[in-house]
């Protein structure tokens, strides 16, 4: 039997199914006359779910990098959202429910309710609330909420903490009947480098437990119990994966120049100090994102200028002399942060976020940047801007930056760089170019914007295309300008970690690729492979 779903994660795995089918959440008892003990008990289970988290947030963050932390930290922003927790609080105090049924209760509410909207975005955080909810229950009854993924994992959808525990186990890989390539689901499994197939339905009802499957996650089919020659024909591909990876990792460390001479910076995406060495390890020649939101989101209070200037410091020095590229904060739209109050938005991600989030709150920034110049001379630092769709908002942060620089007496400039991620900074590359002092290619944002669909949004998944026509067309515009403006020019969004665009972007005159650590040594050989101009062909 074959399934067919979406490819999300480049490779392929063969292993024994492990059928994860949803769990009803169970009810807790009822009523309990003592609400003061039920208290204590919720604060107690809501302590351990909080350490539970981090220990995993910390797991993930090292083996798939910032966006593995980012994401599992929703869990631990949703512990403290008054839209869980009061119902919780206001059952036991003022119904006399026990901490298990109002844990239950309240987590079953806001599951409906997330389920009901039409925003995409906030359907997948329905996973997230209910894996929450079954945390803190494991929690108050002292049983641990664990899961075996010793196997190919098959689930209707996994919330990121059993990615989390995906990633412990080491599992080979997953199939799901939900989500689509630019999901949570799909962004961790590439960081983790585990085969995934995706959005393929009736998988949960079909695969049963045990059953062997052959996972396909660059043409999403997956292959129930294949016959011999299935098998030894999938089994001989997974060896050559196997030894195209061990040779890429034999030269990891080794520059990647192409075939013709030109060295290309393969860099990595961080967003915690704790990923510096996994991205050292991985053969990083640099940094090309710091994603510095991931500082401030699941955090009570924003850090100050002083916890920001050591964590910038200590990049910093780890680094040197590599280059390290740093994001200014990018909160908004679907990176929210507990410590911020964030009006709420018809259409976040065409809200305030990015640098339009910075602006709009100079002390914020003017921290941040502070925090920066003070660091500086610790590396080889580098600043860009996040979400820019006009010049003007390029020189109001420089006005800021050179404010700030002087403010503390600081000489020399740190090189600022525009991402490019709106239609519109596509468009006006030619101007920002001029502006800057390089572009960086956020292909993940630019996809949505350009094609108008919502990256996290399952509904609409199939659409999202890198590849698309209007999206290669807009990266070439891009390369061009930087180019005729000498400027240099990155791409750092998740087409970076694709191997197979790696000759099209040096083609194009891309001289920096960025991309979560664990994909650099793939991405260094196929530098290798590439040519920035091709040789001049001879005919007979
Ligand atoms: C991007 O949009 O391509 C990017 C690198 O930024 P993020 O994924 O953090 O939005
Ligand atoms: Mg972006």
């Amino acid at each position: 039997m074959k399934l067919q779903g979406i490819g999300a994660a480049p490779w392929l795995a063969v292993g024994r199914a492990v059928v994860w089918q949803d769990e009803q959440l169970p009810p807790g008892t009822r009523a309990t006359g003592d609400a003061k003990a039920e208290m204590a008990r919720l604060a107690a289970a809501t302590q351990a779910s909080r350490a539970q988290l981090e220990a995993l947030a910390a797991g993930l963050a090292a083996a798939a990098g910032a966006q593995g932390a980012l994401i599992l930290r929703v869990q631990l922003l949703l512990l403290q959202d008054p839209m869980l927790m009061d119902g919780v609080r206001n059952a036991i105090e003022h119904e006399g429910a026990s901490a298990g049924h109002a844990v239950a209760t309240a987590t079953r509410d806001l599951v409906a309710q997330f389920r009901a909207l039409a925003d995409g975005s906030i359907r997948e955080r329905a996973a997230d609330v209910e894996d929450l909810g079954r945390r803190l229950l494991a929690n108050l009854t002292g049983a641990p909420p664990r899961r075996p993924a010793s196997g190919i994992v098959v689930a209707r959808n996994l919330s990121s903490s059993d990615i989390g525990l995906l990633a412990e186990q080491r599992a080979p890989g997953l199939v799901t009947e939900e989500g689509g390539p630019a999901g949570h689901m799909a962004i961790l499994a590439r960081a983790l480098r585990l085969a995934a197939v995706v959005g393929a339905p009736g998988a949960v009802a079909r695969i049963r437990e045990g059953d062997l499957l052959a996972v396909d996650g660059i043409s999403g089919e997956v292959i129930v119990n294949p016959d011999e020659g299935t098998l030894a024909a999938f089994n001989r591909r997974l060896e050559e994966q196997y030894s195209l990876d061990a040779q890429s990792h034999k030269r990891k460390y080794l520059p990647a120049v192409t075939r013709d001479g030109i060295r290309v910076e393969v860099a990595a995406n961080i967003g915690t100090p704790a990923e510096v060495g996994p991205a050292l390890a991985a053969g990083a020649d640099g940094i090309g994102l710091f994603r510095t939101e991931c500082l401030f989101i699941g955090q009570p209070e924003s850090p100050s200028e002083d916890e920001q200037y050591e964590v910038y410091r200590s990049v910093l020095a780890r680094m040197a002399p590599r280059r390290v590229i740093v994001r200014t904060i990018d909160l908004g739209g679907d990176k929210p942060a507990a410590c911020w109050d964030f009006p709420a938005e018809p259409n976040p991600a065409l809200g305030m976020r990015g640098i339009r989030f910075a602006l709009a709150r100079p002390a914020l920034f003017r921290t941040q940047l502070r925090a920066l110049v003070r660091a500086a001379g610790a590396g080889k630092l580098e600043l860009m801007l996040p979400m820019v769709s006009s010049v003007g908002e390029v020189r109001q942060a420089r006005a800021l930056l050179d404010a700030v620089r002087e403010e503390l007496g600081v000489a020399g400039s740190i090189p600022l760089g525009a991402m490019v991620e709106t239609p519109a900074a596509a468009l006006l590359a030619a101007e920002l170019a001029a502006e800057t002092d390089f572009l960086s290619i956020g292909t993940n944002d630019l996809t949505q914007y350009v094609l108008a669909v919502d990256r996290l949004n399952p509904a609409v998944a199939a659409l999202y295309q890198p590849w698309h026509p209007a999206v290669q067309r807009l990266i070439e515009t891009t390369c061009d300008a930087a180019l005729r403006a000498s400027k240099r020019v990155g791409v750092c969004g998740e087409l970076a970690a694709d191997p197979r665009a790696t000759p099209l972007l040096i083609a194009l005159g891309v001289s920096e690729l960025s991309m979560a650590p664990g994909a650099i040594p793939a991405v260094k050989d196929a530098v290798r492979k590439a040519w920035r101009h091709q040789p001049e062909v001879h005919l007979p």
